[in-house]
Parts: C-alpha cells; sequence; structure tokens
C-alpha cells in the first residue's frame, strides 16, 4: 500500500515538473498550434536565447537564429525549441556526453584529459585547435566519441608523463589503429615523415620520397634541412648513383 501511495505521489510530482517545462517553454496549451512569430525573439529555450527569424531550411520549415549562453549562434527550428529537443547549440551535449563517461576516479586521469582533449579539437568550433582538426576534417571514431571506456580499452594507460596521444597517419581521423601514445621526439619525428614534398610533378609524404630512394627517412630529412641539399640533389635518381659509385670507388682504393 506504501508502494502504491508512493507511486502517485511520483507520479502526480512527474506531471506537475512536466507542466512546468511546458509552461517554461510557453505553450500557449492545446489549442495554440501555430506560433506567433512575434513572440519568438527574446524568448530563452534551455541555454538559447532567440535573436531574430532565420532562413526557412531545406526542409521547409521555419527557423530561428539563437545564441547560446557559451556565445555560439545556431539556427533552429520551431517545433525543435518548443518541444524542448534543442537546448543548446551542443554545447550541453557534448557536456552531458563527457559526464556520463567520466568514471568514478577517472575524471581527472590524464587519459581521461586526452580523449576530452581530442573531442574538444574535433568537434566545438570554438576550441583553439579546432581549424587543425575538426575543421579540416579529423574526426574522432564514432564509438570512442561516445565512451571513453571503449577509447581507453584500445589506447590504454599513458605510459609514462612524457607521452601524449598521437595519430600515426597525420591525414587520418582519431580511429582504432591510427592512435598511440607517444614522446615529443617520436611525434616529431612522425610529422617529419609525413611533410609532403612535391618534385619534378610529383606530391609523396617524405617516407614514400625515402622508400622509393631506398634510404632511411632520417638520412632523407637531415640532408634537405641540416646539410643543405637541394631537392635536386636529394630526391633525384642519377645525383644518387654518382654518389654511390664515388663511395664503392673510394672503398676500392
Ligand atoms: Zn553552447
Amino acid at each position: 500500500m506504501a508502494s502504491l501511495a508512493h507511486m502517485q505521489r511520483m507520479l502526480a510530482h512527474l506531471e506537475k515538473q512536466e507542466r512546468s517545462q511546458l509552461e517554461l517553454l510557453s505553450w500557449k496549451g492545446p489549442g495554440a498550434r501555430r506560433t506567433d512569430p512575434s513572440t519568438m525573439p527574446g524568448q530563452r529555450f534551455g541555454r538559447l536565447l532567440v535573436l531574430r527569424r532565420g532562413a526557412k531550411n531545406s526542409r521547409g520549415c521555419a527557423t530561428w537564429l539563437c545564441v547560446c549562453d557559451c556565445g555560439s549562434e545556431r539556427l533552429a527550428e520551431t517545433n525543435g525549441l518548443k518541444s524542448g529537443c534543442i537546448k543548446s547549440c551542443g554545447c550541453l551535449r557534448r557536456e552531458q556526453l563527457i559526464k556520463r563517461n567520466t568514471k568514478h576516479g577517472d575524471c581527472n586521469s590524464p587519459e581521461h584529459r586526452s580523449w576530452m582533449g581530442m573531442i574538444q579539437r574535433c568537434t566545438n568550433p570554438k576550441d583553439a585547435a579546432y581549424d587543425r582538426y575538426g575543421g579540416r576534417g579529423i574526426n574522432v571514431h564514432p564509438e570512442w566519441k561516445s565512451s571513453f571506456t571503449a577509447f581507453l580499452d584500445h589506447v590504454g594507460r599513458r605510459p609514462t608523463r612524457a607521452h601524449s596521444l598521437d595519430r600515426i597517419d597525420n591525414d587520418r581521423g582519431y580511429e582504432p589503429g591510427n592512435v598511440r601514445w607517444a614522446t615529443a621526439a617520436e611525434q616529431n619525428r612522425n610529422q617529419r615523415s609525413n611533410i609532403r614534398i612535391t618534385f619534378a610533378g610529383e606530391t609523396m609524404i617524405l617516407t614514400d620520397w625515402a622508400k622509393r630512394i631506398g634510404i632511411p627517412v632520417n638520412t632523407l630529412y637531415s640532408r634537405i634541412t641540416h646539410l643543405g641539399w637541394t631537392l635536386d640533389e636529394a630526391l633525384k635518381p642519377k645525383m644518387r648513383k654518382r654518389r654511390a659509385s664515388w663511395n664503392a670507388g673510394r672503398k676500392l682504393a
């Protein structure tokens, strides 16, 4: 009996909550089907404040230009706002996601910070590094985006303080097989082997040029950067031959 009374109290409470939420969303009641456009600007929906009417979207629905508490702007459909589906520019969802994926004791771990940083760089246009990541199509694997645990299971714990998250292929995203913990030196080496070089009308990364010439990538790198070889000298096949025979000759002597 006690549990029935408890249920009834809960239901009454939920109904009351729902009603006040609907009031917040300024429903005009079941009779009011259409929104009077003049009443929208200045209204608040969650973190969004409606500024003015936007253009119709691709589905022909009216939209509103809104500014979010975080400072971003977005267009939102009337229904999305009024139903409570749209409450922010997307920042609320990001924050909830991060909160959901924070295991007790892990919210301040280096792995969790790396995970958050990775998602911010790739999904938040307000992030200082967004242009170099999300802005140029670097994505986070969908499973990792929604689950810190899945990310951690794949990359493991950070080996030392000197290690940070690194993408093996710079042009691919944060995805299984392309992410590792690496020291700054390792990352520099990795970055330099990903340098694109155009020579004789052909563009390849340094690693591939080194493979073609048949020398270690670091040797090729220092020839171009420290030893002052021109691209012609460093990458042209005949130049290597001459040096090879010169070396051979010296050995014979
Ligand atoms: Zn926002």
